[in-house]
């Protein structure tokens, strides 16, 4: 996963390395000659100890920041310069960016609940005062004023002044004052309906009660959990709690129970929701039209790669086009298996059997034994393995530092240098495993981004990786599942990307990329561990290192992933479709019917559902994700193409040149320009789709080309 700072963004990720000792341990004062040398500041932050502390430097930072504000909108309209207007609004955004990033780090991180919410009120009144940020008229003015003189500006220069105007517009600052308070009215609506809409499927509560024989083929331990057993031959099941859900649909033998459940999952908030998103997609479609934008869908894309909703529209068709014989023969194998089981040759895959057959394909065709491979995933040895492949690949070197301060003990602080100047890049912390109170998934977080200072020095990164690791037992290391090495990975990916960066402003610095394309060099990078020659350079036994995972194994892991990619993706595009679809053009006097409008493209796109069924009123993403879902499938596609790089050099994933041209075009510029430039840049010729349907198993249809969904040209 991958987690948005303030502003800018940013992870991190820990190891314990047992080199060296505390005396001999370097600090960041061992760098400070090499990063003058290169007019470079190294920052570790300093780590306020008390809530009033916390609570002090968020309103200092405010304070700070509204000063700027008023210095930008109270100078001289004859003599604004790019300096004085929209770069001091970089400056200022950033600057109050690190205050908020800091306390996102101690809300997650420390291990006094009363720091952890002194830092959650910090957090809260940052974000209050962001939203005022927008309209502060006599800002907008100044930088309007700076516009109007028609600068010539080029490059990343250019680029600021258009995004920074483009940000106000799209906030309505340059409509007449009557509509601009029209359309503040109607935001604050939506934001209203779309608490009730997290809330009422918060809120949802569903238990179904079930026999034992209802529930065969499920596993004892199913049975054994907390709270399932309710009575003499009673189970309950949450039809709320996915993990249960799940478990269910994989598992029951039962036609009808799966049906059943899957009948109350995909109906959960129904009467509360489905009016609620009527309002918000009516809503949404207004402020749109208000702003002067054909629809929601080109509003939310227009500050993506997608740039509107029709090329977003256009690239899933071709994806859901594109696997179609993949999608029918996985289909195909599931309905075999399901008229073998019922004895009717005619059975069909319903909605609420894929999950039960494919579980008994897997377990016939591909059962890996998913807990024994963690023998090969020893915490340490993993991590190296990691830096090693990473700083051989990108040119890197990594040194483990003194940390003046530690939240936690074992917390680790590395430093980032470019191994053939010696130029200090940046720095990263690792806390790596579980404990009470902390972030509990995996993530990078953006504590300093990179930044060009007004005194022209410039400001390399500091990041954390906060991560929930298997933590070391007794008689045992610490041994990671397969997926979390897969994870570790992903995340040290965005690390790097925020650290090499080389751009100028803080908003296009490191991973301060397009929504829709910040997940795919890390999607990319996930290809690592699926490949046996990189896996042997670190993974073997931790009881006897001479032991590699063997080839069939992975070979199996392989097959396995590969087997369900055409139900799996078909699944995500019918919701990138009707996420699209809801938000399309429509007549602003023309009230919604969403459930009209989604069922029938869940029918077309993935199964059969039933009809009484409402599966937007649970869909959570539909309130943040609005008009953006598409982006998972668009990211991994260009993952996939990306990858094609790689694979085609000498040393494939391992390959320095492909390594170094990754961080040149795609790291270090970050936004500072369009990334669909830097994608071609790196791929030495236009995107495609055809690596990705590769992937998931459409043979190589190089020799179609020009045929629909061979670029992306129209990008
Ligand atoms: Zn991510």
């Amino acid at each position: 996963m991958h987690i948005k700072s303030f502003l800018l963004l940013s992870f991190v990720f820990v190891g314990v390395n047992p080199i060296f000792s505390a005396a001999d341990q370097k600090t960041v004062d061992d760098f400070r000659a090499a990063a003058a040398k290169a007019n470079a500041v190294l920052t570790i932050p300093s780590w306020e100890q008390t809530p009033k502390a916390i609570e002090a430097m968020m309103n200092e930072a405010i304070a700070k920041a509204n000063t700027a504000l008023d210095q930008i909108g109270s100078q001289d309209l004859a003599k604004v310069t790019f300096k004085t207007t929209v770069v001091a609004l970089d400056d200022l955004t950033y600057e109050a960016g690190l205050a908020a990033n800091k306390a996102t780090i101690v809300k997650e991180t420390d291990t006094n609940p009363e720091m952890r919410t002194a830092a959650e009120n910090a957090i809260k009144t940052f974000e209050e005062w962001v939203v005022g940020v927008d309209y502060r008229e006599d800002v907008y003015k100044a930088i309007k004023s700076f516009a109007d003189t028609r600068p010539k500006l080029s490059g990343e220069d250019e680029k600021l002044l258009k995004e920074t105007l483009r940000d106000y517009r799209r906030a309505g600052l340059d409509l007449p004052p009557d509509q601009r308070k029209d359309v503040e009215q109607l935001r604050k609506e939506l934001s209203k309906l779309g608490t009730d809409f997290d809330t009422n499927i918060v809120k949802v509560n569903a238990p179904v009660i079930f026999t034992k024989a209802d529930l065969d083929g499920l596993p004892e331990s199913f049975f054994a959990s907390p709270g399932v057993r309710t009575g003499d031959d009673a189970y309950t099941v949450m039809a709320n709690v996915t993990w249960q859900f799940n478990t269910v649909q994989e598992n029951a033998k039962s036609e009808a129970t799966r049906k059943q459940l899957y009948i109350i999952r995909d109906s959960l908030a129904k009467e509360a929701n489905v009016p609620v998103l009527n309002q918000m997609l009516a809503l949404r479609n207004k402020i749109a039209l208000r702003l002067g934008y054909k629809s929601w869908d080109d509003y939310q894309t227009e500050v993506k790669m997608a740039k509107n909703g029709a090329n977003a529209e256009k690239y899933i068709n071709e994806l859901v086009s594109g696997i179609q014989p993949k999608f029918e023969s996985e289909v195909a194998e599931l309905q075999k298996l399901k008229a073998a089981d019922t004895n009717d040759p005619n059975a069909k895959i319903e909605v609420w059997d894929w999950r039960y057959y494919a579980n008994q394909r897997d377990k016939q065709k591909y059962a890996v034994d998913k807990e024994a491979l963690r023998a090969y995933f020893p915490f340490q040895r993993v991590l190296d393995g990691m830096f090693n492949i990473y700083q051989s690949l990108f040119g890197l070197k990594f040194d483990k530092i003194a940390a003046p301060y530690k939240w936690v003990d074992d917390l680790q602080l590395y430093m980032v240098t470019d191994s053939a100047t010696g130029e200090p890049l940046g720095m990263f912390y690792l806390d790596m495993f579980p404990r009470e109170g902390k972030f509990n998934h995996f993530a990078e977080f953006e504590i300093i981004g990179g930044k060009l200072l007004p005194d022209g020095k410039y400001q390399r990164p500091t990041v954390a990786l906060l991560c929930n690791f298997s933590p070391p037992t007794a008689d045992k290391p610490s041994l990671m599942t397969h997926q979390e090495v897969e994870t570790l990975f992903h995340e040290f990916g965005h690390a790097l990307h925020t650290i090499v960066t080389r751009a100028k402003y803080g908003r296009f610095a490191g991973t301060h990329v397009p929504g829709d394309f910040v997940e795919a060099p890390s999607q990319m990078l996930q290809n690592w561990v699926w490949d046996k020659k990189v896996l042997d350079t670190f993974a073997a036994d931790y009881r006897d290192p001479s032991k590699k995972i063997p080839a069939e194994i992975i070979k199996k892991m392989n097959d396995a992933k590969l087997a369900n990619a055409g139900v799996f993706y078909r699944r995500q595009f019918a919701f990138a479709s009707l996420d699209l679809a809801l938000h399309n053009q429509h007549a602003e006097d023309l009230p919604y019917d969403c459930v009209a409008i989604s069922n029938p493209i869940l029918e077309r796109v993935f199964l059969p559902i039933d009809p009484s069924t409402t599966f937007v009123s649970y869909f959570g993403h539909l309130n943040g994700y609005d008009a953006g879902y598409y982006g998972y499938a668009w990211a991994d596609a260009i993952a996939a193409d990306m990858a094609t790089v790689f694979e085609k050099a000498k040393d494939g994933y391992l390959d320095k040149q492909a390594g170094r041209k990754l961080r040149q075009e795609i790291y270090e510029p970050g936004d500072s320009r369009d990334v669909n430039v830097s994608i071609e840049k790196f791929l030495g010729r236009k995107q495609s789709i055809q690596p990705f349907l590769k992937k998931i198993g459409i043979g190589d249809q190089e020799k179609s080309k020009g045929s629909a969904g061979g670029s992306r040209e129209a990008r």
